[in-house]
């Protein structure tokens, strides 16, 4: 497994913390609960995308790409984290936000990531739901190239094998803290939806027989999808890092119990475990992602999926920001 043969941009603040939620831990009653804060990764109020775009802006940056385009929902995390890295690598950025939820608040609409994105400088274009983003990426592109330009897409999430590459290195990255700490992990539990995390993650757990197992938490796609998605990306990921057949079938577990009626559409538990984060630990998770992610490792505990004494971690993948065009779901709030 030889990461350094890759084109890579140094810009994660890393390694990332590993905290125990003690409250939390005790609010549930169930296993010991830590989280891998890959919130605090750095690059324009952080999230999991930056570990992708190192891998994925070194290449851009080796082919001698001058802009950048991809594609997300409107309050896509991984737009905001691409144009703030194309920014400071000096390339333009072409954001294209499809709209999946038909949401037409203004906070929704231009707050949260869309101010942010449009702060960076991106070119911002909106599409309506359903649209094939791939071939409006390709459009963009060849337009761009009519200009003299040279255009490098990323596909949404940064999902495809080179962008996976940095949660192998963040499966490392816990590997080696777990052992510092003397931390026998019994499952890594986040949240899943273009597949890249949980592909990276698998690809280097698998790849190194650590023993630790992954559980995505769906966002968007069915479990049979899902699954099928994170397997097909993480064997492509391993066959990239020279360890071919590192990954089994049976070594990728998505649970997609906790969409609710669609991506990014609240749902009372995800409400719930935002507001139980904030108020036992601090700690902000996102409406879209984390939130739902969260929402089904504290329902699982409440089940009794887990031990007690068991060490669970679950990966913080950022995307807080996102509350801002959310703040409607969130006018129920009581204080504590
Ligand atoms: C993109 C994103 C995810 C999901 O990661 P994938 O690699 O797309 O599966 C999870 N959490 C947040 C906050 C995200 O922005």
């Amino acid at each position: 497994m030889k990461l350094t043969t890759f084109p890579r941009v140094r810009i994660t603040h890393g390694p990332t913390p590993l905290e125990f939620m003690p409250r939390l831990t005790e609010a549930l009653g169930g296993p010991n609960l830590y989280i891998k804060r890959d919130d605090c990764t750095g690059l324009g109020t952080g999230g999991n995308k930056t570990r992708k775009l190192e891998f994925l802006m070194g290449e851009a940056d080796a082919l001698g790409a001058d802009t950048i385009i991809t594609q997300g929902a409107t309050q896509s995390n991984h737009a905001r984290q691409t144009v703030a890295i194309a920014a400071k690598m000096g390339m333009a950025c072409d954001i294209l936000l499809e709209d999946r939820t038909g949401f037409t608040s203004e906070a929704y609409k231009h707050s949260g990531n869309v101010f942010l994105d449009q702060l960076y400088g991106a070119r911002v274009k909106e599409y309506p739901g359903g649209t094939d983003m791939n071939a409006a990426m390709e459009v963009r592109a060849a337009e761009l190239r009519a200009q003299g330009r040279k255009p490098y897409i990323i596909p949404g999430g940064g999902s495809n094998a080179l962008g996976a590459l940095g949660y192998v290195v963040c499966a490392l990255e816990m590997v080696d803290q777990f052992n510092h700490l003397g931390l026998d992990v019994h499952e890594v539990v986040h949240a899943t939806g273009s597949a890249g995390t949980q592909a990276g993650l698998v690809a280097g757990l698998e790849g190194t027989r650590s023993g630790i197992s992954v559980l995505g938490i769906g966002v968007r796609a069915a479990q049979a999808a899902q699954e099928q998605n994170v397997y097909n990306l993480a064997v492509k990921t391993a066959d990239l890092l020279g360890v071919p057949g590192a990954v089994s079938r049976e070594s990728v577990k998505a649970n997609c119990d906790y969409v609710g009626a669609g991506y990014g559409l609240p749902t009372p538990g995800m409400v719930e475990a935002v507001t139980m984060l904030a108020r036992l630990e601090g700690i902000l998770l996102d409406p879209v992602y984390s939130g739902k992610g969260m929402a089904g490792l504290i329902d699982l505990c409440r089940k009794g999926h887990y031990q007690k004494g068991q060490n669970v971690v679950f990966v913080h993948t950022g995307g807080a920001v996102a509350l801002y065009g959310y703040t409607d779901t969130f006018k129920d709030l009581t204080p504590l």
